[in-house]
């Protein structure tokens, strides 16, 4: 299997860190950002490389298109061209629309949604000169079906899988696969934030494998669509919720 350069961006989070030692495990060289302001990013490092996965790190606001930008050209010059591009960064500020103010829905579209704009603009390209590329954006099961107190996170994430379609046909002569993972509730700090009773009363019984997802199962899935033998995948929105929404 080639060795590939894979950036996930948000890699020091629940799924971004199984994603990270998933595709490090495979053999790739990964580069993870982390927001400019986490000052926790050296002891994420240090944890993993106690572990024996030795990752690229670098700042990046994904909201923002500079800050991306700049990003990616220190990558490229630093650790080399980007391959495999995993658009995981993501955050909620949830309140029902009538409560929701002007600044929660602009963060949640601008770093879920505009990050994808951001980051896939600068690398793709590049992708396509080369023949080979793939672009995965995780959004969210929510992104499908709708949530109650998420307009801007499911409008962000559905707007991800419009994307992921029409870039899907513009590259899909390049080598260059774009594919969309919808997870549903994942066991990770953003869905353990969510109160236990809320949990155990309202979410765990939607879900008809009666648990919450592994971070390793979706990491899996980003390892797939990675692969060579994922060529003919693309323009999909592939879901990974234990049975809670089928489309
Ligand atoms: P986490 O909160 O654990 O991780 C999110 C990551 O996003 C963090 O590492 C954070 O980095 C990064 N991030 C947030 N804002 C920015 C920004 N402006 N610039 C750069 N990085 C940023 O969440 P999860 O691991 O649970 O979620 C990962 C993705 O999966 C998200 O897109 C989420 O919407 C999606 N998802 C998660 C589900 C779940 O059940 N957990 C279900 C469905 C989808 P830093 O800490 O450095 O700020």
């Amino acid at each position: 299997m080639a060795q590939r350069v894979a950036l996930v961006t948000g890699g020091m989070g629940g799924l971004g860190e199984a994603i990270c030692i998933k595709l490090a495990a495979l053999g790739h060289k990964v580069v993870t950002t982390h927001s400019p302001g986490n000052t926790k990013a050296q002891e994420w490092l240090d944890s993993m490389t106690k572990l024996g996965f030795s990752f690229h790190a670098y700042p990046c606001d994904v909201a923002s298109f500079d800050s991306a930008q700049a990003c990616l050209k220190r990558v490229a010059g630093e650790v080399g061209a980007i391959d495999v591009l995993v658009n995981n960064a993501g955050i909620t500020r949830d309140t029902t629309f009538r409560k929701m103010d002007k600044a929660s829905w602009d963060a949640v579209i601008e770093t879920n949604l505009d990050s994808v704009f951001n980051m896939t603009k600068n690398v793709i390209d590049g992708m396509a000169e080369r023949g080979w590329g793939r672009v995965i954006n995780i959004s969210s099961v929510n992104g499908q079906k709708g949530a109650f107190g998420q307009t801007n996170y499911s409008a962000a994430k559905a707007g991800m899988h419009g994307f992921t379609k029409a870039a899907a046909l513009e590259y899909s002569k390049k080598g260059v696969t774009v594919n969309t993972i919808s997870p549903g509730y994942i066991g990770t700090k953003m869905v353990m934030a969510i109160p236990t009773e809320v949990l155990e009363s309202k979410i765990i019984p939607q879900i008809p494998m009666g648990r919450l997802g592994k971070p390793e199962e979706v990491a899996g899935l980003v390892a797939y669509l990675s692969s060579d033998e994922a060529a003919f995948v693309t323009g999909a929105n592939i879901a990974i919720n234990g049975g809670q929404h089928m489309q």
